[in-house]
């Protein structure tokens, strides 16, 4: 099928989201500083919403405040936190009030190197946000929507279900077009399963977790299985290595995109098709420090300091993710987006069964009862936040200035959820 497939709109939020594109196609070719100065534009409307609504900035409303207008020197004046600070201060990240458009916010867990989860939140804009990029990255890579795709991960599957298939791609992408079948494979299962699945299923595109796909390659070379519809890998939730890279080129002749995210951040970056990491400016503030703290040049490798610009749920202010990244030069692609060439750290290891299979720990299944039991998750419940009762909303939120590229979508997440595996 000729790229790009003619869209045929199922409902408000397709459209929506159709037309963000438009504004995205714009933004990734702004000259660099317009789309600095439109991040610290941002970023003060979070930092103005923060120390008035969210207790852990309202006790360093001091150092969160003033100077405005925000530069770079400003910016780099900010403490930086990480995830101990967050996970310390709990509730104290979460806002007592969210501006018009945001609610509801809804929590999600996140695991971590540290094996100790994370309670983050999100919110009506930034889960369109998800959206809206994640619909950028399939139209940066042009793929193929006929084509079958296959999601072997560790979550988005019912306590019990082992997999499920679908008509269609799910969300974003079948709001929009006419898509191929889907299926999701739970990545507990052993690499040998997993195979006769992908065998069985022939996609045109694989989802999976790069230490994932680095044991589905090897065994796919080891058992001379042949994928021969697949047409390209995409990875997510760890560092991609060279030699994973490699690896699935040589099992499968098929390259692998990559996409670079948190979910307690949401995308940070992900690459075009020359390759290079592009960071999700219209999205998130991101930094790459060297160890004094100063702004890496390219060729540099420095760690990975983030600032989601529209989380005012919980507003993560220079969040260290303990990643680090090497800087990229300006991409051939043309896009003006900043550049990460390597992406270091985030690698989770596959586990292994006493018989010897591997197979992707779920954090959610195998360590539930670590948050049911930690102290530090006992976070007061705030008044917008989704409950059996309908939310009331708080008297003492203000609106703030509409995203310039993502406006909020009041109303417009009801519907159709969808399967999610596009
Ligand atoms: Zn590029």
């Amino acid at each position: 099928m000729p790229f790009p497939q003619p869209p045929r709109v199922r409902d408000r939020l397709g459209a929506r989201l159709l037309r963000v594109q438009e504004g995205l196609r714009k933004s990734e070719r702004l000259a660099p500083g317009e789309l600095e100065r439109t991040q610290f534009r941002r970023l003060e409307a979070l930092l103005d919403h923060a120390v008035r609504h969210v207790p852990f900035y309202r006790e360093r409303a001091s150092r969160y405040g003033p100077p405005r207008p925000l530069d770079r020197e400003a910016l780099q004046a900010l403490p930086i936190i990480d995830r101990a600070d967050v996970q310390a201060g709990g509730a104290a990240f979460h806002s007592l009030s969210l501006p018009p458009g945001h609610a509801p916010a809804v929590e999600v867990h996140t695991s971590g190197s540290t094996c100790r989860p994370l309670t983050g939140l999100t919110t009506e804009v930034t889960r369109f946000q998800w959206l809206a990029l994640t619909l950028r990255e399939h139209l940066w890579q042009e793929r193929d929507f006929s084509l079958r795709l296959a999601s072997i991960r560790p979550d988005r599957l019912a306590p019990g279900q082992a997999q499920v298939a679908f008509q269609d791609w799910g969300d974003p992408v079948a709001r929009i077009y006419r898509t191929g079948p889907a299926a999701l494979l739970s990545s507990s299962a052993p690499i040998s399963e997993q195979l006769n699945w992908l065998r069985d299923q022939q996609p045109g595109y694989l989802l999976s977790l790069p230490s994932n796909l680095r044991e589905l390659a090897i065994e796919s070379m080891n058992c001379g299985t042949r994928l021969t519809h697949l047409r390209q890998v995409r990875a997510y939730g760890e560092t991609l290595t060279g030699d994973t890279r490699r690896i699935c080129r040589e099992a499968w002749g098929v390259d692998v995109a990559d996409v670079y995210s948190s979910q307690e951040v949401g995308y940070i970056a992900f690459q075009c098709q020359a390759g290079s990491y592009h960071v999700q400016v219209e999205s998130c503030l991101v930094e790459v420090l060297d160890e004094a703290g100063s702004v890496c040049s390219p060729g540099e490798v420095g760690r990975v300091v983030l600032t989601p610009l529209y989380n005012f749920a919980m507003p993560l202010i220079r969040y260290s993710i303990l990643d680090y990244a090497e800087v990229g030069d300006p991409c051939p692609c043309g896009r003006t987006l900043p550049t990460l060439r390597r992406i270091l750290g985030r690698q989770r290891n596959m586990a292994r069964r006493p018989d010897g299979s591997s197979f992707w720990p779920s954090f959610r299944q195998r360590h539930g009862w670590v948050w049911r039991r930690s102290a530090s998750f006992n976070w007061c419940k705030r008044p917008w936040m989704p409950s059996r009762s309908a939310w009331s909303w708080p008297g003492n939120s203000r609106p703030i200035i509409s995203p310039p590229f993502l406006p909020p979508l009041p109303g417009l997440w009801a519907g159709r959820t969808g399967s999610s595996s596009g």
